[in-house]
């Protein structure tokens, strides 16, 4: 990892591999974005909704989108949401 990344740029990175690791859950921001932009489908929703509330962040939504996906139309809708990353203050609060 780059040496000339801000704590708060670590932490929004650490916080978008750990929702990245979730199933169905995408991120599509830049991975040190202030603002995380996150895909997800609804499967999955429950999943990265609670993983949010436990880390203690307030996840906006934005729109709904749609995503390649291995369905027969070939494509899949999906919940985009925002997380501001300066609202997560310490990163032992999503460490696994
Ligand atoms: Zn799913």
């Amino acid at each position: 990892m780059a040496a000339n990344v801000s704590p708060q740029q670590a932490v929004a990175q650490q916080l978008a591999r750990h929702l990245g690791a979730l199933e169905h859950v995408f991120v599509v921001s830049e991975p040190a974005a202030t603002r995380l932009r996150i895909e997800c489908f609804a499967c999955c929703k429950h999943e990265l909704l609670g993983e949010l509330q436990a880390i203690g962040v307030t996840p906006r939504f934005i729109n709904l989108t749609f995503r390649i996906d291995a369905t027969p139309t070939g494509r899949r809708a999906a919940e985009v949401y925002e997380v501001d990353t300066t609202s997560v203050k310490k990163l032992k609060n999503f460490a696994r």
